[in-house]
């Protein structure tokens, strides 16, 4: 069994880096993803799969069913690959690069996809070896976030229920054939932070008269900094930065408004409690120190993802069993971006790994970068894992 899928592995693998290719050179961006959309749909179709649903305000998200005509325990698994681009103009130098001016797969949601409906197609010629049902989530709106929210909306999890999710991420600080796997937090939780800080306005030499906006929102911007060096277990990881300061009058003349945005990032609930109401108290007791007006407004964007360790052990299992995965990696850290697959895991136990997409002895390019390179050769891994855990979580008494 376990050669045999790998056996159909190798034999498509040429076909899913086709398909992947045709993604790449062709990408979109959230809420706009038209044509790879339909492409994805046609070829859900062409596997056989047994229901076909578009998702979200733009109708480019898709969920497809397949469901097993073998015998078992009857569960639903569900896997998830985001499709969006990026608004980046491309400068990897790849043969099939992005035929459109300032839009790129630089975060590699064009191998997501296509490792995804590789694995469609395996699941699908495998579908006498189960019984239950695997959805197949292509999300699209990842990089804008709101797709993933769609999805939920639209009630993915139930009808069947998923029992288990999973989904992968291609990482270049990592080489092909490596694995990136945590037992808790793999991205953060993101919360955006606006403040306005009000003064009174005066020339700047006679600054007595006035009250300095500029000083106190530097000030605040500073003592914001404290919050994760010592309010925080060190074991813990949140932060605030800032993205954007706005405001002033001129080279002369002090105490216009000044607004500044940010946005907190944190693992734990309890932690982003914290960081809500000491973000508050500090700003405040600062710019008032300083004879400010201060207002704070926090507006939660994105839950972090927690993975499941029995999920994370099916995948360290899986990859074990795999001849082109060389090893498992335990990532030391969770990475401090959003993810909006957060929503899923949040409706269902799962897992997230990372795929490592770097070319040995090739250069590092980051994820979001001009250069942004995804090596072919992880796209089999790939769709070899997510086959593999997936039967194996079918299969499971
Ligand atoms: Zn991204
Ligand atoms: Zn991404």
């Amino acid at each position: 069994m376990k050669e045999l899928l790998a056996k159909r592995v190798r034999e498509i693998a040429p076909e899913v880096v086709e398909w992947r290719r045709r993604i790449h050179r062709n990408p979109e961006l959230s809420f706009q993803e038209f044509e790879t959309s339909a492409l994805i749909e046609e070829k859900l179709r062409s596997f056989g799969v047994d229901t076909i649903r578009r998702i979200g305000s733009s109708g480019t998200g898709i969920c497809a069913e397949l469901y097993g005509t073998g015998s078992g325990p009857g569960r639903c698994v569900g896997i998830r690959a985001d499709i969006d681009a990026l608004p980046i103009q491309e400068q990897s130098g790849v043969p099939y690069a992005s035929t459109k001016d300032g839009i790129f797969h630089g975060c590699g949601h064009d191998s997501h996809a296509a490792i995804l409906l590789g694995t469609a197609r395996l699941l699908s010629e495998f579908r006498h070896t189960f019984s239950g049902c695997v959805k197949f989530f292509f999300q699209h709106a990842e990089e804008e976030l709101g797709g993933g929210k769609e999805f939920m909306e639209a009630g993915v999890m139930e009808n069947p229920h998923v029992d288990g999710v999973m989904a992968l991420h291609a990482l270049p600080d990592i080489y092909v054939g490596e694995i990136g796997v945590r037992d808790d937090f793999m991205t953060a939780g993101v919360d955006l932070l606006k403040i306005v800080v009000e003064g009174k306005q005066a020339h700047g030499g006679y600054p007595h008269y006035g009250v300095d906006t500029i000083l106190a929102a530097s000030t605040i911007v500073t003592a914001l900094q404290s919050l994760g060096s010592r309010e925080l277990a060190p074991t813990d990881c949140a932060f605030v930065t800032f993205g954007r300061i706005e405001g002033g009058i001129s080279n002369s003349y002090i105490g216009g408004p000044v607004r500044l945005e940010g946005c907190i990032r944190y693992l734990r609930k309890t932690t982003q409690e914290l960081f809500h109401r000491r973000v508050r108290e500090i700003a405040t007791s600062v710019g008032e120190g300083l004879r400010a007006k201060v207002s704070v407004e926090i507006t939660p964007e994105m839950i972090p993802t927690c993975v499941d360790r029995k999920w994370v052990n099916r995948i360290r299992k899986v990859c074990a069993d795999i001849d082109s995965v060389e090893r498992v990696i335990d990532l030391p850290s969770p990475a401090m971006g959003g993810e909006d697959y957060a929503y899923f895991l949040e409706k269902a136990p799962g897992a997230l790994f990372r795929l490592g997409v770097r070319t040995k002895g090739g250069p590092h390019c980051p994820t979001h970068s001009i250069n942004f390179y995804v090596d072919d050769e992880a796209i089999p891994i790939g769709m070899e894992i997510m086959a593999a855990a997936a039967l194996d979580a079918l299969r499971e008494e």
